[in-house]
C-alpha cells in the first residue's frame, strides 16, 4: 500500500509545505530561476541529449511553456496509455499532476521510471477522497447491510490507493469519456454504485445519460458521521456520490452561462462534465477534454464558443483557432493551480538531472497497490 493521505489541509501556493503528503513538498534541488533567458534552450538541449531515452507527456491543462516540449499531449488516460506504448523509453516525464503520474507508473513496464517535475503538482479533487475515508465509507455501507449490492466506480482523477480499493472490490475506473459505459457495466453487476470522487461527473452521467432522477442520487460526506446519510437514504439510493469536486470546473455557475449568452449573441456554451449539474443543464454541449477540443476543431469559422474548462486549454484553443471566437466561460481567470506548478524551471531541472543520470521526483506505486489498481484500470479497458 502507498501511505494513505489523511485530512489534507489546503495549501496556498508558496505558503508552507506539507511533507506528509505529495503536495507542497519543496523541490529537493537547485531550480533554475524563472527569469533565466536560456531556459527554452536548456530544455531543448537536455531533451536532445536524452533522445529516445525520455518520453515527455503533456496534459492539455499544462502551460504553453511546458507543452511545447511534450512528445504527446492528451487527457490523463490517453497519456498513460501512450507511455505504456513506449517501452523503449526508460524515462517518462509526466507534465501533469500526481494521480496521472501514478497511473502512468502502473501502466508502464517495470524498467520505466516516471518523473513528476514538481511533487507539489497534486489534484484537489483526488485529495478529497483519502484511503481511510473510503474504507470508513465502505464500513458504513456494510453496517447498513447494502455493501453487497454496491459496485464502486472511481474516476481516473483519484489516487492509486483509491483505484486499488475499487479494484479489490471488483469495481472499475472511468474517465469523463466512458463514464456511462462504466456505469452501465456496474449496474449490470450490482444494484447501486458508489461513485468516487467527483460528485458532478457521477450526477451528470446518471441523470443526463442514464435517465436517473436527481432523487436517485445521494451525497456521502466523509466529514460527517455515516456520511450524513440515514439508513433509509442509503437503501433507497441508486447512486451514492462521494462529496468531491474539481476546484476549477466547480467554480463555473449558471450565472456565468446566463452572462455570456447576454453578452455574446449566438454563443455556444460547451462545458466539461465536472461542472455543476445546473451549469451542464444550461450549456449547449457537454463532454470530456478531448470532446471539447474536437468540437472546437470541427466548428465553422465565425462561430462563438464559451468554454467551461481549464484556462490554459481554452487559451490554447483560442490561439489555434483564430477564425473562431473562443472564450473562457467565466469572467474571472481560472487556472488549475496545481497543474500550473509544472513550469519551465521544474521541467529543465528534471530533464537536466536525467541527463546526469539522476532520477528526481520519481513516482512509484508499490506492487500491491499497483496490482489492484491495474485490475480496475483493466476492467475499464474491457468495458463493452
Ligand atoms: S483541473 Fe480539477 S481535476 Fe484536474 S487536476 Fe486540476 S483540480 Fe484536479
Amino acid at each position: 500500500m502507498t501511505t494513505p493521505v489523511r485530512d489534507l489541509p489546503l495549501l496556498l501556493l508558496g505558503a508552507g509545505s506539507d511533507p506528509a503528503s505529495e503536495r507542497g513538498v519543496d523541490c529537493p534541488g537547485e531550480l533554475p530561476p524563472a527569469s533565466d533567458p536560456a531556459l527554452v534552450e536548456r530544455a531543448r538541449a537536455a531533451k536532445a541529449a536524452l533522445g529516445d531515452r525520455v518520453f515527455v507527456l503533456g496534459h492539455h491543462y499544462q502551460r504553453d511553456e511546458v507543452i511545447q516540449f511534450a512528445d504527446v499531449t492528451g487527457d490523463s488516460f490517453k497519456l498513460a496509455r501512450e507511455a505504456a506504448a513506449r517501452p523503449d523509453a526508460p524515462y517518462v516525464v509526466f507534465c501533469g499532476v500526481h494521480f496521472m503520474a501514478e497511473s502512468a507508473d502502473i501502466l508502464t513496464a517495470p524498467h520505466q521510471q516516471v518523473v513528476l517535475p514538481d511533487l507539489a503538482a497534486g489534484c484537489s479533487m483526488a485529495d478529497m477522497a483519502t484511503f481511510d475515508q473510503v474504507e470508513e465509507c465502505w464500513e458504513v455501507l456494510e453496517e447498513a447491510g447494502i455493501a453487497d449490492e454496491v459496485v464502486p466506480v472511481t474516476y481516473m482523477n483519484s489516487s492509486a490507493d483509491i483505484k486499488a480499493f475499487v479494484g479489490r472490490r471488483g469495481g472499475v475506473v472511468c474517465t469523463s469519456s466512458n463514464a456511462k459505459r462504466a456505469l452501465d457495466w456496474a449496474y449490470a453487476k450490482g444494484k447501486k454504485v458508489l461513485f468516487l470522487p467527483d460528485q458532478h461527473l457521477g450526477r451528470n452521467t446518471a441523470v443526463l445519460e442514464m435517465g436517473f432522477e436527481l432523487d436517485d442520487c445521494v451525497v456521502y460526506n466523509p466529514h460527517r458521521p455515516d456520511g450524513g446519510l440515514t439508513r433509509a437514504q442509503m437503501a433507497d439510493a441508486k447512486m451514492i456520490l462521494w462529496r468531491g469536486h474539481c476546484s476549477v470546473h466547480g467554480r463555473f455557475s449558471k450565472a456565468s452561462v446566463d452572462d455570456v449568452r447576454a453578452r455574446v449573441p449566438g454563443v455556444n456554451v460547451l462545458v466539461h462534465p465536472e461542472c455543476q449539474h445546473e451549469v451542464v443543464l444550461a450549456a449547449d454541449l457537454v463532454g470530456s477534454t478531448e470532446y471539447i477540443i474536437k468540437t472546437v476543431e470541427a466548428a465553422p469559422a465565425g462561430s462563438s464558443w464559451a468554454i467551461g474548462t481549464e484556462l490554459n486549454l481554452v487559451r490554447r484553443l483560442a490561439t489555434e483557432h483564430p477564425d473562431k471566437n473562443v472564450m473562457f466561460l467565466d469572467k474571472a481567470v481560472c487556472f488549475c493551480s496545481t497543474m500550473n506548478r509544472i513550469d519551465l524551471p521544474h521541467l529543465v531541472w528534471s530533464l537536466e538531472a536525467l541527463v546526469r543520470g539522476e532520477v528526481v521526483n520519481r513516482i512509484q506505486v508499490d506492487e500491491e497497490t499497483a496490482h489492484y489498481a491495474r485490475a480496475a484500470l483493466d476492467q475499464m479497458l474491457a468495458l463493452p
